[in-house]
C-alpha cells in the first residue's frame, strides 16, 4: 500500500493543518488493519479523517492519517447476513469514506432517501457519525441514531462488527462466513459508545443506515420578530406540528425587534408539475453566495462601517423569505450555496428545559456587550436547530432534547473569533455542550467534560476495551482529556 511522507493535511477551510508522519489511502478493511497494526507496533498514533469538514482540531493527528479516498463505495461490498426479523426494513451499508452526496445519489436512484439530514452533503458517513452531526426536527435524533451496524478496525488491528443488542446481523451466518477472523458484538453499551466515537474507538470501515422510501418536502420561510418566536418556543406546538423546524436570526434589534427567519419543512406529494419558481430557492441569493467576492465585500463593508452589520443581517434574513419550495427531500435538507461561503462556526447545544430561551437572550446580550465594548459585530445570521435526545454516550444530545445554536462568522471578519468565545462562555453557563466538529475552546481540566456528559465513564469504559494502548489518541484527545491516561491509571 502506498503512503505519502510528511505532507501537510489540512481541513476544508484551512484553519486546521498538520504535518503527520505519514498519510495512507487504504482501499480495503485489510489495508486499514495493516496500518493500525503498524502504528501500534511502532508506538505512534493513527486517526481516520473524513472529508475534513470539521472546523475544530478533532481530525488532526501527528502520527498516521488514514484518508478515506479508497473506501467510498455505496453500497459497500461487505456481506450483511440480515436476520429474518429485520427483513423488509430499508437498510443500506456504505463504506465509511462515502460522502452524504454519493449516498443521496445512490439512494435516490434506488427509490429511497435518508429520513433526516443536516444542511450539507460534503461530509463522509463516518465523519458525520463520529461527531454526532445533526439536522433539525424534534422527531429526529442526530444522524448517528439512524445507524444499525458498523464494521470497525479497533486498536489491536482486529475487526469487529458492532451493533445494538438485537441488531440486524444473523450471528450463525456471520460466524460461519468469518470464523474467528471477525467478531460480532451486539451490545447497546458498546454501540452507544462507538457510534459517536470522535475517531477514538476505531476506524469505521462500513456503516449500515436505516433509510426510507424516496419522499418530497415543502420548505416555507417566514420572517417574524423574537416576541412571536419566543411565544411559539414556550408553547412548543410548532415543534410538534412540523417535521422540521429551524430558525436563523440577527442578535440586533436596530429597526426590527430581532428578526428571525422561521423555516419549516414537511412531507408533500410529488411536486413535478408545480411551477418552476416553487421548485427552487431564491435564485438571486443562491447566485450571490456563489460569487467568490461576496464574503470579501461583506467584510470590507464591516471594516469600513461596522455599524451596518445589523442592517446587513436583517436584509439577508429578509432575502431568504419564500412562501414555498418543493423538491425531493435531500435537496430541501441541503441549505444550498451558503455552505460554500468561507466561514467558520462554533455550535453549542443547550437543553430544552427553558434554558434554550434564556440562551437566545444570552446571545442577544453578548452581541450587545461586544458591540459596545469593541465594535465587534456578528457577520452572519445565527442558526437554531432542534434535535431529539440520543442514546449515544458522547452525542451533544445525549439524555436531553437539545437546541443547537450555530454561531457562524465569515472568514476574516475582525473580532469574529473573540465574539465566538464570548458566546461559548455564556452558553456553557446554561448547560451548553459544544459540537465536536465545530470550533470550541473546551478543556479537559476541572472535570469539565465529565460534568457535561453523564455517560462519559461508560464511553471511556468501551474506549479502554477497544483501544487499550491509546493508538487513537490525538492532539484533540489531549486537549479535552480523553487520552489513554483518562482510562488507564
Ligand atoms: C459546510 C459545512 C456544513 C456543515 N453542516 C453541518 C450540519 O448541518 N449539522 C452538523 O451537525 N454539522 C455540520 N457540519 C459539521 C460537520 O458535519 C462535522 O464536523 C463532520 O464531522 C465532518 O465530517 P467529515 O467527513 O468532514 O469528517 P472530518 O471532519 O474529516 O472528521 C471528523 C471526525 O470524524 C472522525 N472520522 C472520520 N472518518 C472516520 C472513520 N472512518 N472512522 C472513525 N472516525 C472517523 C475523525 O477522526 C474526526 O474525529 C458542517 C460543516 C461544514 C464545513
Amino acid at each position: 500500500m502506498q503512503f505519502e511522507v510528511r505532507k501537510t493535511w489540512k481541513n476544508h477551510l484551512g484553519n486546521q493543518r498538520i504535518d503527520p508522519l505519514r498519510i495512507y489511502e487504504p482501499r480495503s478493511i485489510a489495508e486499514v488493519q495493516e496500518v493500525v497494526r503498524l502504528a501500534r507496533a511502532r508506538g505512534v498514533n493513527v486517526r481516520a479523517v473524513g472529508s475534513g469538514h470539521s472546523w475544530s482540531d478533532v481530525a488532526l493527528t501527528e502520527g498516521f492519517v488514514l484518508k478515506p479516498t479508497g473506501m467510498t463505495r455505496v453500497p459497500a461490498a461487505e456481506p450483511d447476513f440480515i436476520r429474518s426479523e429485520w427483513a423488509g426494513r430499508k437498510l443500506v451499508r456504505a463504506e465509511g469514506g462515502a460522502r452524504i452526496r454519493e449516498c443521496n445519489a445512490w439512494l435516490d436512484a434506488s427509490g429511497m432517501g435518508f429520513e433526516n439530514l443536516g444542511g450539507y452533503d460534503g461530509q463522509t458517513i463516518a465523519g458525520v457519525t463520529a461527531t454526532s452531526t445533526h439536522g433539525s426536527g424534534m422527531r429526529f435524533g442526530p444522524l448517528n441514531d439512524a445507524l444499525r451496524s458498523l464494521d470497525v478496525v479497533v486498536g489491536d488491528g482486529s475487526v469487529q462488527r458492532i451493533e445494538p443488542s438485537g441488531g440486524p446481523t444473523d450471528r450463525a451466518a456471520f460466524e460461519a462466513h468469518f470464523g474467528d477472523r471477525r467478531a460480532l458484538v451486539q451490545d447497546d453499551h458498546v454501540f452507544n459508545a462507538v457510534c459517536v466515537g470522535i475517531g477514538c474507538t476505531g476506524v469505521i470501515c462500513t456503516a449500515m443506515i436505516e433509510v426510507r422510501d424516496r419522499f418530497f418536502m415543502r420548505e416555507v420561510r417566514e420572517m417574524h420578530p423574537w416576541a412571536k418566536v419566543r411565544r411559539d418556543l414556550e408553547d412548543g406546538a410548532v415543534l410538534e406540528r412540523h417535521e422540521h423546524y429551524e430558525l436563523a436570526f440577527s442578535p440586533y434589534d436596530d429597526g426590527y425587534a430581532y428578526p428571525f427567519l422561521v423555516t419549516t419543512r414537511d412531507t408533500v406529494g410529488d411536486p413535478r408539475n408545480r411551477p418552476w419558481d416553487k421548485r427552487m430557492r431564491n435564485w438571486l441569493v443562491e447566485l450571490a453566495a456563489l460569487f467568490p467576492y461576496t464574503p470579501h465585500i461583506i467584510n470590507l463593508i464591516l471594516d469600513v462601517r461596522p455599524a451596518l452589520a445589523p442592517a446587513l443581517l436583517r436584509g439577508s434574513i429578509k432575502a431568504l423569505v419564500k412562501d414555498r419550495y418543493d423538491e425531493v427531500s435531500f435537496k430541501v435538507f441541503n441549505i444550498g450555496n451558503a455552505n460554500i461561503l468561507p466561514a467558520y462556526s462554533c455550535e453549542i447545544g443547550v437543553p430544552m428545559d427553558g434554558r434554550h430561551i434564556e440562551a437566545v437572550e444570552a446571545v442577544f446580550r453578548v452581541a450587545r456587550e461586544r458591540r459596545e465594548l469593541g465594535q465587534v459585530y456578528q457577520s452572519s445570521p445565527i442558526a437554531l436547530r432542534f434535535v431529539k435526545t440520543s442514546p449515544a454516550y458522547l452525542s451533544m444530545m445525549n439524555g436531553r432534547d437539545t437546541m443547537m445554536i450555530e454561531l457562524i462568522g465569515l472568514n476574516g471578519n475582525d473580532g469574529g473569533i473573540e465574539l465566538l468565545k464570548a458566546y461559548e462562555e455564556a452558553l456553557y453557563a446554561l448547560g451548553g455542550r459544544p459540537h465536536w466538529g465545530h470550533l470550541n475552546t473546551l478543556s479537559g481540566s476541572g472535570d469539565f467534560v465529565a460534568s457535561m456528559y453523564p455517560r462519559l465513564a461508560d464511553w471511556l469504559d468501551v474506549r479502554a476495551a477497544l483501544d487499550p494502548d491509546g493508538v487513537f489518541d490525538a492532539p484533540f484527545t489531549k486537549r479535552v482529556g480523553l487520552s489513554r491516561g483518562s482510562f488507564v491509571a
